[in-house]
């Protein structure tokens, strides 16, 4: 790819602001709710806002736009900021809005004051009522001109407990008749007797998200406040409440949201996925949360690398996941470790092999010198892949089968001689002989074959746990189909091979690693791993056979 990228619009803006003076540094934010854990939708919001601090020499708040006391949790506090960091951002500045109650509740007077904002009685559905469609203009509520001062003190009795939820609500009075119905007196704060994470109960009333979010970017001084393009329309009003409210004029920018195919990208409907049993939890690794995605064993720059490929649009779109996967295969092809581990184990017997021997075989840890070597320990008796092995070969079939010569992975090269099966039919083991001078890095046989496999030893294999993770759905667009999306989850999309074997080097492994297991994968260690029963997740398959699958079809 070439260096100079072309800039993407926010870029432009922010450039020419930069130019003309309009701002002498920039200062973005990312604003999560916190009421569930970070998906990589999140991701893009963060890698954009994140990035166009450090690009710009600026710098980046992380604000929990906690205003609504009722879904709001410490846990995903905790969470989010974890997902931040391990994405590789640093913020500048901690916030939430709730610290800013006092000064939105001041603000809020203020409008009043001015005579742009009152206090209306009126209940919910007879707002909505009143509030016209987008073609008929709506109604003035009956108390859209109290006097300032009745809206003064019912605030304030509305702020100290005075009335129960619903009962009253403040709204800006801006025009009831705009094309755009968010500027038809929206509500700018509603009674809600709940306890909040934060203030406890020292609130009843909250900022309703338009009068929260935007008065938040001013008080911090956030010069580009960007949100995804179902704001545009709250626009207009995030500017009118700046402008009225003669407060530091910080600017709304749209861009595309990130859509992905087999997946939902919507913290309420992975909430579902967990609190009804479809995964584990918010870190299953299928879930498409940042930390699912972690214990899946993504890494960081991988997901950064994808933000970064899809760039930054201001139209909808829909990014296929094998994208995203294909950033994970060129990042984990660079950094993982070469191991060799068996997932559906048969027996091979080199039958001319010295019965007590052992050898210590010199086998590469990556894809060039420079990530070393380690030694396996190679004995006569092995686990090869069941799949690797034929009764009667196929044609192109270079693998096993009686007759035919492959070479064991780091070691020599053996003969297929015969094999034994169960009465069941079932192959119980292959039967070899090994050429002594075919030794891999000093091979003198002269023989040539075309496959290469990998094995273990069985007396120094160590058993393993394998969970193997297929697309969490059936379907492209879940969200988009018939019904509820829940009807298209895919019921195959955990299989968990609890019979594996892996090489004796995987004793010290650690969540940290990437490790590719030749011909089967990248893997990594699960959480749940302990010391005397190993599991490992496959982070993604070598190729994409999902896309070979596709076009099959
Ligand atoms: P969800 O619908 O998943 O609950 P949200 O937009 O309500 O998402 P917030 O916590 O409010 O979640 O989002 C924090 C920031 O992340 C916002 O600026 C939001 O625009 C952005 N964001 C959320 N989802 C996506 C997405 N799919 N693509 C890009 N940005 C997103
Ligand atoms: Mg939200």
């Amino acid at each position: 790819m070439s260096e100079e990228k072309s800039l993407n619009f926010i870029e432009e803006i922010i450039e020419t602001d930069l130019a003309n003076g309009k701002y002498k540094t920039i200062l973005t934010r990312f604003p999560p709710e916190p009421n569930g854990y970070l998906h990589i939708g999140h991701a893009k919001s963060i890698c954009l806002n994140f990035g166009l601090g450090l690009k710009y020499g600026g710098k980046t708040n992380l604000r929990f736009d906690d205003t609504n006391p009722v879904k709001e949790d410490i846990e995903y506090v905790d969470s989010i900021k974890q997902d931040v960091h391990w994405l590789g951002f640093n913020w500048e500045k901690e916030l939430y809005a709730s610290d800013y109650f006092e000064q939105l509740y001041l603000l809020a007077i203020d409008l009043i004051k001015k005579g742009l904002a009152y206090v209306d009685d009126l209940d919910a559905e007879e707002i909505a009522t009143l509030k016209g469609t987008p073609t008929e203009p709506g109604k003035d509520s009956p108390n859209r001109n109290r006097l300032i001062e009745e809206s003064l003190l019912l605030f304030a009795e509305m702020k100290a407990g005075k009335y129960k939820d619903g009962e009253k609500v403040l709204r800006a009075k801006i025009d009831m008749a705009s094309p755009n119905m968010h500027m038809r007196d929206p509500l700018l704060y509603r009674i809600k007797h709940a306890h909040h994470h934060r203030t406890g109960d020292a609130w009843c009333i909250y900022p309703m998200y338009d009068f929260a979010h935007g008065q938040s970017d001013s008080i911090e001084n956030i010069t580009h406040s960007i949100c995804t393009l179902e704001f545009i329309p709250h626009r207009e009003l995030y500017d009118w409440l700046i402008e009225k409210l003669g407060i530091f004029p910080s600017q709304q920018f749209e861009f595309a949201r990130l859509n992905m195919t087999y997946t939902v990208m919507s913290k309420r409907k992975l909430l579902q996925l967990v609190t009804e049993g479809h995964v584990q939890s918010w870190d299953d690794p299928r879930m498409p949360t940042i930390s699912g995605m972690r214990r899946r064993g993504f890494t960081a720059e991988s997901i950064r690398n994808f933000c970064e490929k899809i760039g930054v649009a201001r139209r909808e779109n829909m990014i296929d996941f094998s994208l995203l996967e294909f950033c994970l295969r060129e990042d984990l092809n660079k950094s993982a470790l070469r191991v060799m581990g068996i997932l559906d184990p048969v027996k091979l017997i080199i039958t001319n092999y010295p019965d007590a021997q052992t050898e210590e075989l010199v086998s590469e840890n990556g894809p060039d010198e420079a990530y070393g070597t380690r030694t396996v320990s190679f004995s006569k008796e092995l686990w090869v892949e069941r799949e690797d092995f034929m009764e009667e070969a196929a044609k192109k079939w270079f693998r096993l089968a009686p007759g035919a010569m492959v070479r064991l992975k780091s070691a020599y090269i053996v003969k297929c001689d015969g094999f034994t099966k169960h009465v069941d039919g079932k192959l119980t083991a292959i039967h070899c002989s090994y050429i002594p001078e075919s030794k891999s890095g000093n091979d003198t046989s002269g023989i040539s074959v075309k496959g290469t496999i990998h094995w273990v030893s069985i007396a120094h294999a160590i058993p393993a746990e394998i969970r193997l993770y297929e697309r969490l759905f059936k379907v492209e667009n879940p969200a988009s189909e018939e019904g509820d999306f829940k009807e298209y989850i895919n019921e195959d999309s955990l299989k968990i091979i609890t019979n594996a074997w892996v090489e004796k080097s995987l004793e010290k492994a650690t969540t940290a690693t990437r490790y590719q297991f030749l011909r089967k994968g990248y893997f990594c260690l699960d959480k749940e791993s302990m010391s005397d029963k190993l599991v490992f997740n496959r982070t993604v398959t070598l190729k994409d056979a999902w896309l070979k699958e596709v076009k099959k079809r």
